[in-house]
C-alpha cells in the first residue's frame, strides 16, 4: 500500500485560504521575492486535514498504546501539562520582554530550578540545555573548566562504562577528551579493578549512568565515586534513568558532581517528534561558578510589601551560554506542572511503580527469555531476543513480530554488551491489564520462535509498510515532493 503524496492529490486552482479584500493600497513585491516555478500542492482544507489525519493514524504514539522503549522512559504525558503550557501568559511571552513584565515566568523557572535541585541533591541548576545530550556537553565543559581553573591541565581522560549510551563517548570526544572504555563485571556493575587501573593524574572524570542501561543499580556506586574523587577526577551522572530513583536516592548525596535530567523522560514532557526536549544540569557546590548563564535569580530582595524581583544572573566563571535565550520554556512549564501535581510523595510513587512494573514483567517473562544478568531490575531490564534452539531468530524478528500484535517494539540491539538485546521499560503509567497483555504477546512470540519461526522472519504483516531497507531509508532520504526529489534532475 502506498500512501499518495500531497503533490499527487493536488488539483490546479484548489485552495484552502480565502484572503479578505485588502483595505490598503496594493503594492508590488520587490523583484526576486516571488517565483512562478514553485510547484506547491494545491489543496482544499479538507484535503489537507484528511491527508495528515490518515498519515497520523498509520503511526504509533503514546496516546495509542504502551511504548516499552528501554532507556527512553516513554511514559504517558498528562494532558494537564499541555493546558498549562498553552496558558496565554506563558505561551505568548517573548524572551526579550523586560523582566518586569515576565515575573511569573521567571518565578516558575526559579522555583523549577529549586525543585530539580532538591530532587537531585545538587547546589545549583541550569535549565538551558535543550536535551540530555546537550546537558552532557554542558556538564563535561563544566568539568573541563573546573580542572583548567585549578591549572590541572593534564586531565584529559574520561572513563565510560561499556554499557553507556552512545551520547556519553560522543560528548567526551566533542569536548576534546580522550575516551577510555571501562568493562562491566559479571553482575553488570562497573568493573572496580579496571577502574582502579585507570585512576591516575590524567583522569578528568567518569561518566556513569545509574541505574545503568542494563536496568541495574551499580552495587559499588559509592566505591566508584570515591576512587574517582581520590584520583582528582569528577563524576558525571547521566540522569536519563532518574525515573527509577525519584524521591528515593538523590544522586548528589551519592557524591555525583554534575548530572543532567531529561525532562522529556522522567518529567513527562513530550518526546521525540513531539518534542522539543529539555536537559537541565545540576552541579555540586564546587562547580556552581562554572554553570552556563544566565541563570534565573533574585536580583532585588523583596520585603513585607514587595515581592522579590526575579531576573538573570551570570555565574562568576561561567562557561558561557549553551542555548539561545532561556532554554525550552514550554517544557519547563510542563515539568513544573508535573512536579506540583505529584508532590514529593507522588514523585516517590512514580519510581516505586516504575520499578515494580518492570520487575513484574521480568518475573513473568524470565522462563521464556534468556536474561544476561540474574538480578532484580530497576525501571527496565534487558532480555535476549534469541534462543539456542531457534538459531535463525534474532531480536529484530521478535521486535517486528510485536508490531503484528499492535505493540511498539522495545529498544533493540542496545546496550551493545548484550547479545541480541531487547531492552524493556514499561514505566509506571501502565496498568496491570496492559502489562498482562504485553506478557501474553511476548510469551506467544517466544513460542512462535520455536514452532513457526517464519512468522517472525516475515513480520510485520499488517502494518502500512513491511520491513524497510533501513540503510537505504537513512542514506537516500526523500523529504519533499514536486520540487525535485534527490536523484531527480
Ligand atoms: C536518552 C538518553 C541520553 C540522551 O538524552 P537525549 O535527551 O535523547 O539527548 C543519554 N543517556 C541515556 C542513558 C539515555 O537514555
Amino acid at each position: 500500500m502506498t500512501e499518495p503524496l500531497l503533490c499527487d492529490i493536488s488539483v490546479p486552482g484548489r485552495q484552502a485560504l480565502r484572503f479578505p479584500q485588502p483595505d490598503v493600497p496594493l503594492a508590488k513585491l520587490p523583484a526576486g521575492l516571488t517565483r512562478q516555478d514553485l510547484p506547491l500542492p494545491e489543496l482544499s482544507e479538507v484535503d489537507v486535514v484528511r491527508h495528515f489525519t490518515r498519515l497520523s493514524q498509520m503511526n504509533y504514539c503514546i496516546d495509542v498504546g504502551m511504548y516499552p522503549l528501554g532507556s527512553c522512559t516513554m511514559k504517558y504525558n498528562p494532558k494537564i501539562n499541555e493546558e498549562t503550557a498553552r496558558l496565554p501568559g506563558f505561551a505568548h511571552t517573548h524572551p526579550l520582554q523586560p523582566i518586569e513584565t515576565v515575573q511569573g515566568n521567571l518565578l516558575l523557572m526559579y522555583e523549577l530550578q529549586e525543585y530539580l535541585r532538591e530532587i537531585g541533591g545538587f547546589a545549583a541548576m541550569t535549565l538551558q540545555p535543550a536535551a540530555g545530550a546537550q546537558g552532557e556537553l554542558t556538564g563535561i565543559l563544566i568539568m573541563r573548566a573546573y580542572h583548567e581553573d585549578r591549572k590541572d591541565t593534564r586531565r584529559i581522560k574520561m572513563l565510560i562504562p561499556d554499557s553507556a549510551h552512545g551520547t556519553n563517548p560522543a560528548t567526551s570526544a566533542m569536548s576534546g577528551l580522550r575516551v577510555v572504555q571501562l568493562p562491566s563485571d559479571s553482575r553488570g556493575n562497573c568493573d572496580l579493578e579496571a577502574l582502579k587501573a585507570e585512576c591516575d593524574d590524567t583522569l578528568a572524570g567518569i561518566m556513569i549512568t545509574n541505574p545503568n542501561t542494563l536496568g541495574l543499580f551499580d552495587e559499588h556506586i559509592e566505591e566508584v565515586i570515591r576512587l574517582v574523587h581520590e584520583a582528582g577526577g569528577l563524576v558525571y551522572g547521566d540522569g536519563a534513568n532518574l525515573n527509577a530513583l525519584l524521591g528515593i536516592v538523590r544522586p548528589g548525596d551519592l557524591g555525583i558532581d554534575v548530572m543532567h535530567y531529561n525532562l522529556h523522560k522522567t518529567f513527562s514532557t513530550p518526546h521525540g517528534g513531539g518534542g522539543p526536549g529539555s536537559g537541565p544540569v545540576g552541579v555540586a557546590a564546587h562547580l556552581v561558578d562554572f554553570l552556563p548563564g544566565p541563570l534565573v535569580g533574585i536580583v532585588e530582595e523583596g520585603d513585607d510589601d514587595l515581592p522579590p524581583l526575579y531576573g538573570f544572573v551570570m555565574p562568576r566563571k561561567s562557561i558561557g551560554r549553551v542555548k539561545s535565550f532561556n532554554g525550552q520554556f514550554g517544557m519547563m512549564v510542563r515539568t513544573y506542572t508535573y512536579v506540583r501535581m505529584h508532590g514529593p510523595d507522588g514523585l516517590r510513587k512514580i519510581a516505586e511503580y516504575a520499578v515494580l512494573n518492570a520487575n513484574y514483567l521480568l518475573a513473568k517473562m524470565r522462563h521464556a527469555y534468556h536474561l544476561p544478568y540474574q538480578r532484580i531490575c530497576m525501571h527496565e531490564f534487558v532480555a535476549e531476543g534469541c534462543w539456542a534452539d531457534a538459531p535463525e531468530i534474532h531480536a529484530l524478528d521478535v521486535a517486528k513480530r510485536m508490531m503484528d500484535y499492535g505493540l511498539h517494539p522495545p529498544t533493540n540491539y542496545f546496550p551493545l554488551i548484550v547479545h541480541e538485546a531487547l531492552m524493556i521499560e514499561p514505566t509506571e503509567t501502565e496498568s496491570k491489564q496492559t502489562l498482562d497483555d504485553f506478557v501474553e504477546v511476548m510469551l506467544k512470540i517466544a513460542e512462535e520462535a520455536h514452532t513457526s519461526p517464519e512468522l517472525l522472519k516475515t513480520a510485520p504483516h499488517n502494518t502500512p509498510v513491511g520491513r524497510l531497507d533501513e540503510v537505504k531509508a537513512a542514506k537516500d532520504l526523500v523529504l519533499c515532493c514536486g520540487v525535485g526529489a534527490p536523484g531527480e534532475a
